[in-house]
């Protein structure tokens, strides 16, 4: 890399790209010169090695060659995209003059250029840069200079893209989990330390923080209030974390910021509390690999809107805790699964109702799209016929979010539509200069600003013909040209019966053709250009007359998320008819029971021809702990994942993939199932999985849900047994959970008798010819072996070695009587359990190990240096003794 350059001798047009670049010093500043945005120095070689484009080099500077690369204008927004996606930060520099007319007498020094936009990712708005189906969240957190270590944090989070903003306040040990909620692409923080991977790299370096006074100033200002108080009860923290996020989105857009709605305040303690750990282990938004193909959002999303798509995202991300609530969702759908005629009309108004909140920001930050506003005109239509559809199937009884959907859509004669409708020409351009918005009879000084342009353009075209006859070439033709504008065009041969009258004007000539101008074609292409300068001035006018009218719409705002409620209820109506889905009882008591219950995401996965075999989960207060075990393939992981995730789509009001269920409401839920793979953070596997167990007996309680699938696997074997039996013992006695305990230490099976609380369950496994078969079967009672040797048999580990292990696990459990026995109880007084418990002796079973492993080595070295082809029978049947007796 270049060491960054000063800016001594720089040239006019590089002096002024030092200081635009001094302005934004994290951002790779796009200049643009003409046709493309040209990068320079440092900014030059990152771009081109992240955009795969060629570096060169532009003029000197300091006498060294200045590295440049650079990107059409009118590609300019793939490779943005692709550098944001990065998380990289791009400033725009336009040239703000006009660029000098034609024949005009060069300009002195470099057109003036100022940074337009600087673009990041958390404060795009452009429908090519976003997801359309993802929330795109900027999150300032905030903690008081003044305040002490200890002091809550404030949170505010805005998704520019709907002019969402709400706020929280928190404590340090909660920023990872609202992070892992609300998933930000970009951070405001001074508090490095608390924010994790993989959200660190999304933090800005450079933070501007206003100071509480200022903040609250210039909050009340946003939201057109005189003081503060008048918002709500909000902490300064809170406060100062909405002015560090507004300022930034009018730091980063310039003169096009977006309305914003005012500030709402989540409240952390009104939904399922899921920490990271638990998101990832169960896929909810998306699969570990970070693609979204195989998560629950997927699994169970029927909605056809962008909108409805981010609105289910949200519920299951965020789950309730009030059963009340979810009993409200739920009879909105089964309402709409009730009347399939409405229902089936409703989706078919969503599917071509398009993105409306996006598009009322865009048109808010007067980055005007025409297609914006036929976005709105669309919505109103779709909101009138959903009124239509329902008004004959709406009576008192209709659930309360069908009302609300009644209210919000209902609306007398709408102004605005009727304007939109006689106003919008059906197909509309992409930007708002490609002009032909407007349709015809709807503003006449339009109207006659388009007819003097088209008679215009009329009238040249009749010249032609009189041309032609005039001077007597029927191959006349008037073109128009470029530079010379509209010009009487012919053929070399015959210029010189043009050249004779002195009426035309010679403006060019080559080998073959003459070109000429005359005082009728000038003035009608005056006529023409004003006619159409006019005409297309009208235009934005009219249109941005009518983009303030949609903004000012009362219930506009409101009906962009009533499309999305009306999606989200739609689609959990049609998941519920899919096969086996049920409406479960969400309840205030501490009931556990889901009869059938199925994993929607493996289900999916299965090949055609395999069913999924449904299974049953019963955790009553008095037998709330199952304790299962079973080989590794048996699906376990599968039977515990699917269980929380009903847990979840429970809470978030949605059906769930089973026949019956009755739950009682969890208050905070814990899964950690399958690797957890945390090698970002530089931490051994067995590290990560006693803090994840810590992170669990610190917070789960008698209302928490927790499934843990084999604690202990990082360690030696009795370490292991000796930590996943005191975990249990605490999730049973202590903290009361309803737990489902995954293990592969059989022994604990034993426990039954010590903790009343306990029932033993296992996967059932057939064994078939020295094989087994999964039947992915939960029943009751305990495994009866361990099955590994069969699995790595399955998994296609050689039938010598799989022999010799069956052998070796015989001649360990002889050995080992210590593990079988049962071992003392936990005493909470005296916790160094391990200590004091009787465990064998184990020097003299890792030595045999160890020798174990130097004979299999040796049959294997013996086995390479065999070569069958050049064997005699008698050779081969003397090698197999060999070996044998090496075994
Ligand atoms: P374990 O956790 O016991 O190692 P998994 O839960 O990972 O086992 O399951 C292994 C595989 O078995 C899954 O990928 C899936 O294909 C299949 N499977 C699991 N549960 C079921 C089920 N209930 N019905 C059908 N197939 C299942």
């Amino acid at each position: 890399k270049t060491p960054s350059p000063t800016p001594e001798g720089a040239t006019p047009a590089m002096a002024q790209w030092f200081a635009l670049k001094a302005q934004e010093p994290d951002a790779l500043l796009f200049f643009r010169m003409g046709d493309f945005f040209e990068l320079f120095f440092q900014d030059a070689e990152i771009a081109s090695l992240a955009l795969d484009i060629s570096l060169t080099t532009r003029g000197r500077h300091q006498e060294t060659p200045i590295p440049m690369c650079g990107v059409p204008v009118a590609a300019a927004a793939s490779y943005i995209a692709r550098l944001i996606r990065r998380d990289f930060r791009v400033a725009i520099a336009e040239q703000i003059d006009a660029p000098p007319n034609k024949g005009d007498p060069a300009q002195k020094g470099p057109l003036k250029r100022a940074i337009v936009r600087l673009v990041t990712r958390g404060t795009l708005t452009e429908d090519e840069l976003l997801e359309s189906s993802k929330a795109n969240i900027l999150l300032s957190l905030i903690r008081l200079k003044s305040h002490a270590a200890s002091a809550p944090i404030g949170a505010a989070w805005i998704d520019v893209s709907t002019g969402e903003l709400e706020t929280t306040i928190l404590d340090v040990v909660e920023v990872d989990e609202l992070l892992s909620r609300i998933d930000p692409v970009e951070i405001l923080t001074d508090l490095h330390d608390f924010v994790t991977e993989p959200y660190r790299s999304h933090v800005v370096r450079d933070l501007r923080i206003p100071d509480v006074d200022i903040a609250r100033l210039a909050v009340a200002r946003r939201f057109g209030l005189t003081q503060i108080g008048s918002l709500g009860p909000f902490s300064d923290e809170e406060i100062v974390a909405c002015a560090t996020v507004l300022a930034y989105v009018k730091r980063t857009l310039a003169d096009n910021v977006p309305r914003v709605s005012r500030p709402l305040r989540l409240d952390q303690s009104s939904a399922l509390s899921l920490d990271p750990a638990t998101r990832a282990s169960l896929e909810l938004l998306s699969a570990r690999d970070g693609t979204t193909t195989h998560s629950l959002l997927s699994a169970v999303d029927r909605t056809y809107t962008a909108g409805g798509k981010r609105l289910l995202a949200r519920w299951i991300s965020s789950p309730l805790i009030e059963p009340g609530t979810i009993a409200a969702r739920q009879e909105a759908w089964k309402w709409l699964a009730r009347t399939p005629s409405f229902l089936d009309a409703l989706q078919d108004v969503l599917k071509h109702t398009p993105d409306l909140a996006r598009a009322l920001t865009r048109l808010s930050s007067l980055r005007l799209v025409p297609r914006d506003l036929g976005a709105v005109k669309v919505a109103l239509l779709s909101a009138d016929r959903i009124i239509a559809l329902l008004r004959p199937v709406y009576s008192d009884n209709t659930p309360e979010y069908i009302r609300r959907l009644y209210t919000g859509f209902h609306r007398r004669a709408d102004p605005l539509l009727n304007k939109l409708e006689a106003a919008l020409k059906p197909d509309l351009p992409a930007r708002l200069e490609d002009g032909n918005i407007i349709a015809a009879d709807y503003n006449a000084e339009l109207d006659a600003a388009r007819a003097l342009r088209d008679h215009s353009r009329q009238a040249i075209a009749a010249l032609q013909a009189q041309y032609a006859a005039r001077y007597n070439v029927s191959s006349l033709k008037i073109k128009y040209h470029a530079q010379l504008g509209y010009v009487v065009e012919t053929t070399a041969t015959h210029a010189n019966r043009l050249r004779e009258d002195n009426s035309l004007i010679f403006r060019q000539g080559t080998a073959n053709l003459a070109r000429f101008s005359t005082d009728e074609l000038i003035s009608l292409e005056r006529a023409i250009i004003e006619a159409a300068d006019r005409a297309q001035a009208l235009e934005v006018e009219i249109f941005t007359k009518l983009a303030h009218e949609a903004l000012d719409h009362p219930a506009l705002a409101g009906m962009a998320e009533l499309f999305s409620l009306a999606d989200v209820l739609a689609s959990a109506a049609e998941l519920s008819q899919e096969g086996v889905w049920c409406c479960p009882e969400v309840t205030a008591d501490r009931a556990f029971e889901i009869e059938a219950c199925r994993h929607p995401v493996v289900e999916e996965a299965l090949d055609d021809g395999t069913h999924f075999i449904p299974n049953d989960c019963a955790l009553p207060p008095e037998h709330r702990v199952m304790l299962l075990t079973g080989p590794n393939m048996a699906g376990k992981s599968t039977f515990l994942r699917q269980t929380a995730l009903a847990v979840i789509l429970a809470q978030a009001g949605m059906p769930i993939p089973a026949r019956r269920a009755r739950i009682g409401v969890v208050d905070r839920l814990f899964s950690r199932v399958g690797a957890s793979d945390d090698l970002a953070r530089g931490r051994s596997t067995f590290m990560v999985e006693m803090s994840e167990t810590a992170a669990i007996l610190r917070l789960a309680g008698p209302r928490s849900f927790v499934v843990v699938d084999e604690i202990g696997r990082g360690t030696s074997t009795l370490d292991g047994l000796a930590i996943a039996w005191a975990t249990l013992e605490a999730l049973h006695s202590q903290l009361g959970a309803r737990t489902i305990f995954a293990t592969h230490f059989h022994e604990l099976g034993r426990l039954t008798d010590s903790m009343p609380h306990l029932t033993p369950y296992t996967m059932m496994i057939k064994e078939w010819k020295g094989t087994i078969i999964f039947q992915h079967e939960v029943r009751k009672g305990a495994a009866r072996k361990s099955w590994g040797v069969h699995v790595a048999r399955l998994a296609g580990v050689p039938e010598y070695v799989v022999n010799r292990a069956t052998r070796l696990l015989a001649a360990l459990e002889a050995q080992q009587p210590g593990i079988a026995a049962p071992l003392p109880l936990f005493e909470p007084t005296a916790p160094s359990m391990s200590d004091d418990t009787p465990m064998a002796d184990n020097a003299g079973q890792t030595e045999t190990l160890e020798a174990d492993a130097t004979s299999i080595h040796k049959v294997i070295r013996k086995l390479e240096a065999l070569d069958p082809d050049s064997l005699t029978p008698r050779d081969a049947l003397a090698a197999l003794y060999e070996l044998q007796r090496l075994a």
